[in-house]
């Protein structure tokens, strides 16, 4: 073990290691009798733990199982993956966030076809070479569709082994990180490595919760550091996220002819990368939202629009930032549609929206227009009854 946490429980002597095989054999018994049955666990081939890993990134169980059953459903193998447009797996995505990832899966899914036949390489050296595969990902998916004795650490595990050991200090950071993986290979070596693996994280998203800890069904409960102290809740010891950022936003939705406009954003762009979404931009301090959504219309049009009138107002989480976004509906006259837009914008009838792929607030703002009149017939607002005053419009 390293230097500086102190590790109260049994890493080192025969009877240490002894109580520690008894008390992994008691989890992945537990593990095998209690674990939810999930579709990548019933099945664990190569291409669906891969798949099931990147989407439970940043995700939970419950939001990643209808995204999975979809995607397998439209990419059932590695060669169907790569054949696909980007446009194609984004839009089976859509929803799910953190886009990159879909787009990594993508991209290693050709190199894999291309290099290997479509084949998934089995260590964790040769998988992190991939785009998108991280410790995480490739100590996963070496273990659980391998059997290769390789640790994984998510936050789940983190917490578990904290509570456990009763280790100080913050699990992100060095040198307790280190030492948690550390431990985490000694654990592999006792049992099935796949199953440890995914003991170690049910045991930490259905029983050992980070407020919650239901100890009094815990199978290491005898071996655990922290249930002995009583002092559960007291780790992981971590150091507190920086406060979410505010952020407005304003968006135009432009009627021309029963079509709203939407564009692309450019590969690469700070925001919603690849994906098409309602003219949007950032409100900064005394601008006028109202004005901000014109403004981005008109940059996709290549013109000067008229302002617009108040439509719906939305809150959405994306990465440390807290977003406000303000739409308004732009009425657009026949004749200043007439000239095409520009190169990354599209006029789209309202049901033509489904088949792009979209962030999810815009998405939400396209289910909004599909179910009202558009605003030529409608009135200014796309939807009636989320009518409502945005200040400083
Ligand atoms: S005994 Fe409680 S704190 Fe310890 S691992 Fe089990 S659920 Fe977590």
């Amino acid at each position: 073990m390293g230097i500086g946490v102190r590790v109260r429980g049994p890493l080192s002597g025969e009877a240490a290691g002894e109580a520690l095989r008894l008390a992994v054999v008691a989890l992945v018994t537990w593990y095998r009798r209690e674990g939810r049955a999930l579709p990548w666990r019933s099945d664990p081939a190569p291409y669906r733990v891969w798949v099931s890993e990147v989407m439970l990134q940043q995700t939970q169980v419950a939001t990643v199982r209808p995204y999975f059953d979809r995607f397998l459903c439209r990419f059932p193998t590695v060669t169907a993956l790569a054949a696909a447009s980007e446009d194609a797996v984004l839009q089976v995505w859509q929803g799910l966030g953190y886009y990159t990832r879909a787009r990594a899966l993508h991209a290693a899914s050709r190199r894999l076809v291309a290099e290997r036949g479509g084949e998934l390489p089995r260590t964790v050296a040769e998988l992190r070479r991939l785009p998108g595969i991280g410790p995480y990902t490739a100590g996963a998916i070496a273990s659980i569709a391998f059997g290769a004795r390789e640790p994984v650490v998510d936050g789940n595990v983190a917490r578990v082994l904290t509570r456990w050991f009763a280790l100080g200090g913050d699990p992100r950071r060095q040198p307790l990180q280190a030492q948690i993986w550390s431990i985490a290979e000694r654990l592999v070596g006792h049992e099935d490595p796949g199953d440890v693996n995914q003991a170690l994280m049910e045991l930490g998203a259905i029983l050992c919760t980070p407020r919650s800890p239901v100890c009094a069904a815990c199978p290491i409960a005898a071996h655990c550091h922290a249930h002995r102290l009583r002092a559960e809740v007291r780790y992981p010891e971590l150091a507190p996220r920086p406060r979410p950022q505010a952020l407005t936003m304003a968006a135009g939705v432009a009627w021309r002819s029963g079509r709203v406009l939407v564009v692309r954003a450019p590969e690469g762009s700070r925001w919603w990368s690849g994906l098409w979404h309602f003219p949007v931009s950032e409100v900064a301090e005394r601008e006028r939202p109202v004005a901000v959504a014109a403004a981005a219309v008109g940059r996709a049009l290549g013109r000067d629009v008229p302002d617009g009138a108040p439509m719906m107002r939305l809150c959405h989480a994306v990465t440390r930032y807290r977003i406000e976004l303000l739409v308004f509906s732009l009425r657009l006259e026949k004749k200043e549609g007439a000239r095409r837009c520009r190169e990354g914008c599209a006029w789209r009838r309202p049901a033509e929206l489904e088949g792009l792929a979209m962030p999810a607030p815009h998405r939400r703002v396209a289910r909004a227009i599909g179910l009202a009149p558009p605003a030529e017939r409608g009135g200014s607002c796309a939807h009636p009854r989320r009518r409502l005053r945005i200040s400083g419009a």
